[in-house]
């Protein structure tokens, strides 16, 4: 196979359909996995799919992993990338560096052989997958065999050797959440965190917790208090407050909030895989506070419409998935917390053994 010519450092000689786009918004991207001189070509083992997406491919799949891991190939046969066509999120990869193109060696830390999770959305990467080998219903972890490309312009993060990878990559793949609150959240603040028992409203409340101090406070909403990691909120300390809610009722969920603090928040942060959640989480802030939607089922139109509504000026933050340290704050919020890390391993650690993939031999592309 030939490697693409004029490799630009964004991956836009990958786009295939339509001409001008870029990888991200392309509908279709070469996946050949031969790199060119400015990529990096990686074997993959595991996809941790975008959680948004992975609810919409259970839903319209039954909650058959079988269905779904056939879905997820057809997306990567149709698109040459895991770009989920109905909500338009991807999710990140683990795997092992094979090669380094030449224009690289030398520039970027990495050799053949090192383990790595990317830091940039499958929606724009490459991905040629040859089996997928068992999907996890429960988490969103998919175990393939395949391979994928980073371009120049590609994120990535080495894998800490002190983290299991079931566990990194679940953390790395929602580190924008974490790192950003840290630096939206101030002492003596109330903050609410919609969604908080999922992977980014956990890491998000931990960061919270440690920045408000003891005069502020964390309020978690979740929609069901019985479950582990509600439960893990209480007991850790990470909120000073659980408010039980279904964020899609935005009235109900603001009365719940306003019951534990009138005076409402000033930060509120969205991490929920839902549709429909913009205008309880406008209602949850106080005028003047800021409300950070991490979550990839936000629509710009209700956010923006909602908060003209209800006449609130807040300022409203798209959660880029990069912030500058993001992979390493995310996995020290971990470390720092026995408890949290003790859940996420609980729930996210690799299976024992090899990934099955690997014990394979490889057959022709
Ligand atoms: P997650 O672990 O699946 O957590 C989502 C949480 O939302 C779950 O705890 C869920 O509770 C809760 N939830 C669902 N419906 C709700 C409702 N109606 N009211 C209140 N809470 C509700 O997801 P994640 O991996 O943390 O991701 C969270 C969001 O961030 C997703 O939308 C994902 O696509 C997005 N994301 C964004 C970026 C970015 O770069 N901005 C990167 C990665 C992910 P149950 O489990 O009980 O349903």
């Amino acid at each position: 196979m030939k490697a693409p010519a004029r490799p630009h450092r964004l991956g836009t000689h990958r786009v295939i359909e339509p001409a001008g786009a870029t990888p991200q918004d392309a509908w279709r991207i070469d996946n050949t996995p031969v790199a060119a001189e400015n990529e990096m070509l990686c074997e993959v083992d595991a996809l941790n799919i975008d959680s948004a997406s992975f609810r919409q491919l259970c839903e319209t799949c039954g909650f058959d992993a079988r269905r779904i891991g056939e879905r997820i190939l057809e997306i990567v046969a149709e698109r040459g990338k895991q770009h989920n066509p109905v909500t338009g999120s991807g999710g990140m990869f683990v795997g092992r560096v094979i090669e380094v193109g030449e224009a690289l060696r030398g520039k970027v830390d990495v050799a053949a052989g090192d383990r790595i999770a990317s830091l940039v959305s499958l929606t724009l990467t490459p991905l040629h997958l040859q089996s997928v080998e068992e999907v996890d219903v429960a988490t969103g972890r998919v175990r393939v065999y395949g391979k994928a490309i980073l371009f120049e312009s590609g994120l990535w993060a080495r894998l800490p050797r002190d983290i299991d990878e079931g566990v990194a990559l679940a953390v790395l793949d929602v580190a924008g959440a974490p790192a950003q609150v840290r630096r939206l959240c101030k002492p003596g603040q109330t903050v609410v965190v919609i969604g908080a028992d999922g992977k980014s409203g956990l890491l998000s409340c931990a960061q919270a917790k440690a920045r408000v101090g003891a005069s502020g406070r964390v309020i978690g909403l979740v929609p069901d208090a019985s479950t582990a990691s509600a439960a893990l909120l209480r007991s850790a300390g990470l909120v000073d407050e659980l408010v039980v809610a279904d964020a899609r009722r935005a009235l109900e969920t603001s009365a719940a909030v306003e019951a534990v603090a009138p005076e409402l928040a000033d930060v509120v942060i969205n991490c929920v895989n839902v549709a429909g959640t913009e205008l309880a989480t406008i209602l949850c802030a106080k005028d003047g506070a800021t409300v950070y939607f991490f979550s990839m089922s936000t629509s710009f139109t209700a956010a923006a419409l909602g908060a003209e509504g209800v006449a609130l000026d807040v300022t409203m933050i798209i959660g880029n998935g990069y912030t500058k340290g993001h992979a390493e704050v995310a996995l020290q919020t971990l470390r720092d917390h026995p408890s949290l890390r003790a859940y996420f391993e609980e729930k996210y650690r690799c299976h024992p053994g090899p990934v099955k993939g690997t014990e394979r031999k490889e057959k022709p592309l």
